[in-house]
């Protein structure tokens, strides 16, 4: 699959080039972007990519240069596939004044307003374990070659952080740049049914969701440091609040503070694991056991060797490309 994916597009890329060639008009450098992407397949459940297609046009239709790329669900139970709609990599692009970067370092922010749960956590429980997770992508890891990415929090501003829930009644289309990456708090169990699909709303703890800059509305996805990796614009963590709540069938699995196994959900193991996808780390295994498994294996809040090695990938050389 893989590979004969990169041989078309190995193969369009030399048409291209060919083409290119014969000609003596300079129309090359946007041949060369926007035909990669429209070739590569999307990839996912046919049913969200068609709801991100349409957040995408909606996006566009109000004159916004950011791009829903993609949803990687966390789940209980059974999986769900990953959801991408281009295929080349994205990265955060260092000191981006498009998203008010903070220099080289990457931000975060909690919602404070929805850090409560319907098992009965406080958002004073629930802030602590999500700063936990981020210390350890922070802390927790030393590459070959160094590791210069300092992760900051920025206080949560008390108006609305985020956007993504806005296109399914569930918030308003709030500013995304009070930090790179926003974990939005516990919404109710028909968002994620609203966003996932059938069973949505009883299998997926948690989801993450990143959106990449265009070079402008409805334009061709931007590189401006010319890196080969599309740039990330923000990224935002939702957690589902039926998880303990006593009106419906996952009362039996409450989230929790240091739950070591089911029943229970433990806050912190899931942050981590959304927060790897945040830094721009996907799925894999298992196995091996790692945090970024995409189902719920109970407590896991420190990192193993696979999902170490998968940060350092973006971040060895960081903030060089
Ligand atoms: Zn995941």
């Amino acid at each position: 699959m893989m590979k004969s994916k990169i041989l078309v597009v190995g193969l369009l890329l030399m048409v291209l080039m060919m083409f290119a060639c014969g000609k003596e008009e300079p129309a090359a450098p946007e041949l060369a972007q926007t035909p990669q992407t429209a070739v590569l397949a999307k990839e996912g459940d046919p049913a969200v990519l068609a709801k991100m297609d349409e957040i995408n046009a909606q996006l566009a239709t109000m004159g916004s240069n950011l791009f829903l790329n993609e949803i990687e669900f966390f789940t209980i139970g059974e999986g769900r596939p990953s959801n991408r709609i281009l295929q080349q990599p994205f990265r955060w692009v260092p000191n981006d004044s498009r998203r008010d970067a903070d220099g080289d370092n990457i931000t975060y922010l909690v919602d404070k307003s929805d850090g409560k749960t319907a098992s009965g956590l406080k958002n004073s429980d629930t802030e602590p374990a999500i700063d936990r997770a981020l210390a350890t992508w922070d802390d927790e890891i030393t590459c070959e070659g160094g590791d210069k990415l300092d992760i900051i929090k920025r206080t949560d501003p008390g108006q609305d952080p985020d956007i993504f829930d806005s296109f399914f009644g569930f918030g308003g289309f709030g500013n995304p740049f009070f930090a790179d990456i926003v974990n939005a708090g516990w919404l109710p169990r028909a968002y994620f049914e609203a966003v996932g699909g059938p069973g949505g709303g009883r299998g997926i703890l948690a989801f993450s969701v990143t959106f990449i800059f265009l070079t402008g509305p409805g334009g061709p996805p931007s590189d401006i440091n010319g890196d080969n990796y599309l740039d990330t614009a923000l990224n935002e963590v939702y957690y589902n609040d039926t998880f303990g709540d006593r009106r419906d069938d996952r009362v039996a699995d409450p989230w929790g503070i240091n739950i070591p196994q089911r029943p229970g959900i433990d806050v912190e193991t899931v942050a981590l694991h959304e927060n790897g996808h945040s830094l721009g780390i996907g799925h894999f295994g298992p196995p091996p056991d790692a945090v970024m498994n995409p189902r719920y294996a109970g407590m896991r809040q420190d990192l193993l060797s696979t999902d170490k090695a998968a940060y350092c990938i973006n971040y060895s050389s960081w903030p060089n490309p």
